[in-house]
């Protein structure tokens, strides 16, 4: 299949003329792939079985992890959920259209290959201008899991999408690189409780702020044992990795810089193609003769964390591109976003993580 690519030319005030193709794509079944403030979605028509089949095969995702159906306004959720509990109604009206799904009791419309077999649906109302107008033009609500082959690290620019999905989709809609980086926060409301499934960049002190109590699935505190059944199916996966073998190093900045290094030396000796993860904070804490043997890439600034999501998946996709074997990278302080950037950075290197 050839996959079309085309350009919003101002990100900011999409034209319908430029976005028409793809809608027009996406209500027949096609996909599209198309930037959300998030990181960039595959769409396919939520309410379409086969449109949906044709996502997992073009991710290569297993079965059983569900789709979010992203719609335009407020109005599409009615057809797509059997209720509304009061702490969706209240969450909506604080974040969307944001970075922010919701999990709720599906209606009958939403067909089980787009949920993963389950009763319950997802559905999130994104800002980003170019996503919101193409889910308006297609006019229906759009199925849409991040446009990478399943395993990989999610897409934050249209060459990541094109790297991943040239030849096995319709077309790329390029909106250049995404804002936040990292995929939305999911909160379950189906329950007494709003359960936070997924962290993003909504974080659980906003969500406890406008709710009070929130739960955390324990699915996102350590590793999944293979026959565990997380609330959110895609959090067993091994998501979001690198090719390279990757290891987390916590603690004092100090300690921890002298960790990677010594790591990083071990590994060099034995010759492998060694990477660092640093921040600009920390980078001057790796010796010139380290930096020259190995590659050390800043992901951003500790004082922004907004950097370090912003950067995260493009990092890890440079370090495959450049065949690294092994990858040491720092931790972060799981406050605000740092916890979205740990819940990331923990899945890609599969839990292994060493304090010091
Ligand atoms: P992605 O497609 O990469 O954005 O991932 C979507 C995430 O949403 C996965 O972790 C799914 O398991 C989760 N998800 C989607 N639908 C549901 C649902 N009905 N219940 C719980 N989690 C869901
Ligand atoms: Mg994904």
């Amino acid at each position: 299949m050839k996959t079309e690519r085309i350009t919003v030319k101002d990100r900011l005030h999409p034209q319908d003329e430029e976005l028409k193709k793809a809608a027009e794509l996406l209500r027949n079944g096609g996909l599209v792939a198309f930037p959300t403030e998030t990181v960039y979605g595959l769409g396919a028509n939520a309410l379409d079985e086969e449109a949906a089949k044709r996502i997992y095969a073009a991710k290569g995702r297993p079965s059983d992890n569900p789709l979010i159906a992203h719609i335009a306004d407020e109005a599409g959720l009615e057809p797509l959920v059997a209720q509304v509990p009061e702490a969706g109604r209240k969450l909506m009206k604080a974040f969307w259209p944001g970075p922010l799904t919701m999990i709720f009791p599906k209606s009958s419309l939403v067909p089980h290959g787009t949920t993963g077999g389950l009763d319950t649906v997802a559905v999130r109302m994104p800002s980003d201008p170019v996503a919101n107008r193409l889910i308006a033009l297609a006019g229906v609500p759009v199925a849409a899991p991040s446009a990478n082959t399943s395993g990989r690290p999610s897409p934050t620019t249209a060459d990541h999408v094109w790297e991943d999905m040239n030849g096995r989709i319709e077309m790329i809609v390029d909106g250049g690189p995404v804002g936040i980086g990292v995929e939305s926060t999911i909160v379950d409301v189906t329950g007494p409780v709003p359960m936070l499934l997924r962290p993003g960049a909504i974080t659980m002190e906003m969500l406890r702020d406008l709710l009070g109590e929130v739960e955390i699935d324990p699915a996102i505190a350590g590793p999944m044992s293979p026959d565990a059944h997380p609330k959110a199916p895609g959090m067993k996966y091994r998501h979001y990795a690198p090719k390279a073998d990757m290891t987390l190093v916590e603690g004092e900045p100090e300690a921890m810089a002298a960790e990677i290094c010594r790591l990083a030396e071990e590994s060099l000796r034995q010759g492998r193609k060694v990477g660092i993860i640093c921040t600009e904070e920390t980078r001057h804490r790796y010796p010139e003769e380290l930096t020259a043997a190995a590659r050390v890439r800043s992901m951003g600034m500790r004082s922004k964390e907004e950097t370090i999501a912003h950067n995260l998946y493009a990092v890890l996709r440079e370090f495959d591109e450049e065949e690294t074997d092994c990858i040491f990278c720092e931790a972060f302080p799981t406050a605000e976003l740092g916890q979205a950037i740990m819940n990331r950075l923990t899945k890609a290197a599969g839990h292994k993580i060493i304090k010091v």
